[in-house]
């Protein structure tokens, strides 16, 4: 398989569209990027710095110091100024603001430019909400990935409890669907299947399904 290959995935918050990117990129022996990470990284910043304060955003306040935010991936994930941050920011705290923080036209240009260098050389597979429309209009293979409101909750929760977090179900859903609904209706790139994507609907299928499913499509094209 070519190691020059783009991919996008985008698509509903708690898809799986991490789980099905790690294991094509895997596959595939291509690099994985995380666009998510990016928005909720700087969301995090924002909430470091004060701009953000119950749960209300200071836009101006976080465009004045987009260029002291510097970002990376490494070893441990995301990197925000040299720090790993990958465990804090998946919290409620970034959860509740980062879909106000990306519709951020100033932010999304900035991460966007970082993307699309990132993939300049093809070789990736990046999982977001505007990768097949905005940042790589181009990419080989474009998934749109959705599943039931109801399932996609109850899979985050197992995943939370899991790891020790107790959050009631009823905030995942919300939270679950106000991010869909902030993230289809912002101005600024919103979220949307591209009129090239494929659909995929896990609500039924298996991570190894669904990993089959886009691997068929891959070697039918
Ligand atoms: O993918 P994840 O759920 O971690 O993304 C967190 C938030 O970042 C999304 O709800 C969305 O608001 C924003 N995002 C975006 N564009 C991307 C990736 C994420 O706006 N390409």
């Amino acid at each position: 398989m070519s190691r020059t290959l783009t991919i996008a995935v985008d698509g509903h918050s708690s898809t799986g569209k991490s789980t099905l990117a790690r294991q094509l990129a895997s596959r595939l022996d291509l690099a994985y990027v995380d666009s998510g990470a990016m928005y909720r990284a700087v969301a995090l910043y924002g909430l470091r710095e004060g701009c953000i304060v119950d749960q209300k955003v200071d836009a101006a306040c976080l465009i004045a110091r987009l260029d002291s935010i510097e970002l990376r991936f490494g070893p441990e994930g995301i990197y925000l100024n040299g720090e790993a941050i990958e465990g804090s920011i998946r919290s409620m705290a970034v959860n509740e603001v980062v879909s106000e923080v990306s519709s951020i036209s100033e932010v999304r240009r900035k991460l966007v430019e970082m993307q699309q260098k990132m993939g300049i050389h093809g070789g990736v597979v990046m999982d977001g909400r505007d990768i097949g429309t905005v940042v790589f209009p181009k990419a080989d293979l474009k998934i749109y990935m959705t599943a039931h409101p109801q399932i996609r909750a109850q899979r985050r929760f197992e995943e939370l409890k899991a790891k020790g977090k107790e959050v009631a179900l009823e905030e995942i859903a919300k939270n679950l669907t106000d991010r869909d609904r902030q993230d289809m209706q912002r101005l600024d790139s919103p979220l949307l299947k591209a009129d090239d994507a494929l659909e995929l609907d896990n609500s039924d299928l298996s991570m190894e399904q669904q990993l089959h499913w886009v691997l068929d499509k891959l070697s039918t094209d």
